[in-house]
Formats: structure tokens, C-alpha cells, sequence
């Protein structure tokens, strides 16, 4: 009778891994001394013709794509204190602080207005985990990825960029990538373009108006004083 223990023991070895067993080897490898250095230098010999996929950086610069996640860059100008991006951030390492200011109203009538004015915006790079989606929530293009890597630094501290040294990232952010030929243009541009033409109607109308008075004028013909208004008052001074 055997025990457990025991059936185990016996179990083992046909188990076991069979490279072990050195009558198991590869036949080449065991018959031809060094076969292994030859097969090494073949190696070498193949791979010293082909081009290296390692770059001699700092001397020499890699090549990166153009929406490399390198550091975040910020357009002050754009952001509105929305909050957003603060609210999203996974690692919380974005620091806003804002405050409220008092637009007197306009001239020709309206109410006063209040608008957020930023006072801090920073990002912790010790923190940020490059997820992006700071960048993705934006909803006014106030943040974007720049290539640059290059700022590592000796004090974790410094590794908090404030919105001074966030904005000059800015400066490095590559221009966008052109559309498709024959794509249709963003919305935004569509919106621009729309907002352009009306101002131009506006303008060209307000060109034929000043002409029409200027030629009346010089017709002695009494100016209009407004849309579809040249009372008889008017003319009675003209022809005074
Ligand atoms: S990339 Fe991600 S982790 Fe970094 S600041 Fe933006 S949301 Fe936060
Ligand atoms: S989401 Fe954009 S606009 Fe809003 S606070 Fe962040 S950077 Fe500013």
C-alpha cells in the first residue's frame, strides 16, 4: 500500500519539464562546438546592415509625432474659469483660482455684466498621469498638448508650472493637421464665416447709404434723416 506522499514522488518526473533531460537537447548545438558564437555573430553581421532604431539623443533629436502628449500648454486668453478641466482631472492636480469682476454696461443700453477674471492656473507635472482629458473637456480650446519633454528637474517642487511658463508652452503646440481634401469645414470656421458675412452686408449697406446722402447733398436735395424719413421741413432748408 502506498500513501500519498509517495504516489506524488512517482508522479514528478513524468511531469517535469523535458529540456531537462540533456539527451533531450538539440542535436546541433550539442555536436558543433561553438555553434553558438557563430549564430551570434550571424546576428551581428545581419543587423549591422540594417538601420538603427535608436537615436543619439540630446546630440541628436528624436523625431516625434506631432500630437506627442509632452506637456500641457495653456491659451490664457481663452479659458473662462469654467472649471472644467479642474472638476475632470483624475489626479486633481489642476489649481485655479479666480476671481469676479463688474463689466459697467454698454453705452447704448443693457445691464452691467460679471465675468471670471483668472488669477492662477497651474498644473502639477509630478501629478499628471498625461491622460489628456483636461485637453478633451475644454470646451473653448484653452488647452492644448505640446512635443516638448525636455523639463525634468532636480526639485519635485518645480515640477508645478504656473500659468506664466503653462503659457509659453503654448508657443511650441504644432499647427493643426489640414483637412482631408474636399472634407467640409468645422463648424467653427461655417459660424466665423457666417458672423463675417453678416458684418460685410452691414457695412457695404452702410457704405450705399452714406453715398445716397453724399449725392444728395451735392444735388442740393435734403439728406435723410433717417430710413425712409425726408420730410418737407428738411427740403424747404435744402432749397433755403
Ligand atoms: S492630463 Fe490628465 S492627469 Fe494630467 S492634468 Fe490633464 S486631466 Fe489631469
Ligand atoms: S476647461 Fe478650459 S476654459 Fe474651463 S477652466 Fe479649464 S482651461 Fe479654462
Amino acid at each position: 500500500m502506498t500513501t500519498e506522499s509517495e504516489q506524488q514522488s512517482e508522479q514528478q518526473p513524468q511531469t517535469g519539464p523535458a529540456s531537462s533531460d540533456p539527451q533531450r537537447e538539440p542535436r546541433a548545438s550539442r555536436d558543433f562546438p561553438g555553434m553558438g558564437l557563430v549564430k551570434g555573430l550571424a546576428t551581428t553581421f545581419k543587423t549591422m546592415t540594417k538601420h538603427a532604431h535608436t537615436v543619439q539623443y540630446p546630440d541628436q533629436p528624436p523625431e516625434l509625432p506631432p500630437r506627442t502628449r509632452g506637456v500641457i500648454a495653456l491659451l490664457e486668453e481663452n479659458c473662462t474659469v469654467c472649471m472644467l478641466c479642474a472638476r475632470e482631472c483624475p489626479d486633481w492636480c489642476i489649481y485655479i483660482d479666480s476671481h469676479k469682476e463688474t463689466a459697467p454696461a454698454p453705452p447704448g443700453g443693457g445691464r452691467e455684466r460679471t465675468r471670471n477674471v483668472l488669477d492662477r492656473f497651474a498644473i502639477d507635472f509630478s501629478l499628471c498621469m498625461y491622460c489628456g482629458i483636461c485637453i478633451e473637456v475644454c470646451p473653448f480650446d484653452a488647452l492644448e498638448w505640446s512635443p516638448e519633454f525636455e523639463y525634468a528637474e532636480f526639485d519635485i517642487k518645480e515640477l508645478l508650472h504656473e500659468k506664466d511658463r503653462l503659457r509659453e508652452w503654448f508657443w511650441t503646440v504644432p499647427a493643426p493637421v489640414a483637412l482631408d481634401p474636399g472634407a467640409p469645414d468645422p463648424k467653427e470656421m461655417a459660424q466665423a464665416q457666417k458672423v463675417a458675412d453678416k458684418r460685410l452686408t452691414a457695412q457695404k449697406a452702410a457704405e450705399i447709404v452714406a453715398l445716397a446722402d453724399g449725392g444728395a447733398a451735392a444735388s442740393g436735395q435734403p439728406e435723410r434723416s433717417g430710413p425712409g424719413r425726408s420730410g418737407p421741413a428738411g427740403g424747404a432748408e435744402g432749397d433755403g
